[in-house]
């Protein structure tokens, strides 16, 4: 099998498409640069092993291991991110269809999960992701918080829904008003992907 590095997803949309929810910059600059940077710190991470591997260097596996985890996560939540995003006019305001479903029957409406994914999104403590992921132990769509990156996305919960909260994602528009940022995110959730994401779980 041949190697190959990690590769920075292009966005499905321009960046000024998410506006005026998340400005061209502010987008730009999340993706371009913090993206970007997991990306490249996953890859460096990967050339450090392959190298210590061939000259025998006993490297510092701690820091090396926790890094990977860190960057390579980092990596695959912003891509899970892009995906979940949509134009506002390219998008509906509320679930249809499995995801509607699923919503109603563990939270009891759509208005009461979207404030508590609110509520787990305006809470994170410094950096970090709410996340909606499906648990298949218990049939059961349920909340997270990740805390930075480091989620390793354990393979029993899939990831449906991920709202990025570190202030590199919302600082430029929004300055500390994090509660600003999570309530314009709604405008712009692409239900159809996350439909797509519970529909294949579920197969
Ligand atoms: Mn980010």
């Amino acid at each position: 099998m041949e190697k190959k590095p990690y590769v920075l997803p292009q966005l499905g949309f321009g960046y000024k498409d998410l506006e005026p929810h998340i400005s061209e910059a502010q987008l730009q600059l999340h993706h371009q640069k913090h993206h970007a940077a997991y990306v490249n710190g996953a890859n460096a991470i990967l050339e450090t092993l392959d190298k210590n591997r061939l000259e025998s260097i006993d490297g510092d596996a701690k820091a090396l291991s926790k890094a990977f985890s860190f960057n390579a996560a980092g990596h695959l939540l912003h891509s899970l991110f892009w995906e979940n995003l949509a134009p506002a006019a390219k998008t509906t305001p509320k679930p249809e269809g499995p995801m509607a479903k699923a919503i109603d029957s563990e939270f009891g409406s759509f208005e009461r999960f979207k404030k508590e994914f609110s509520q787990a999104a305006v809470s994170a403590e410094g950096s970090g992701w709410a996340t909606l992921v499906y648990c298949r132990q218990t049939n059961r769509p349920l909340l997270m918080q990740i805390e930075k990156h480091n989620t390793n996305v354990i393979p029993m919960f899939r990831v449906l829904l991920v709202l990025d909260v570190w202030e590199h994602a919302y600082y430029l528009d929004y300055k500390n008003e994090r509660a600003k940022f999570v309530e314009s995110f709604w405008n712009i959730v692409n239900w159809q992907e996350v439909n797509n994401r519970l529909e294949a779980i579920l197969k």
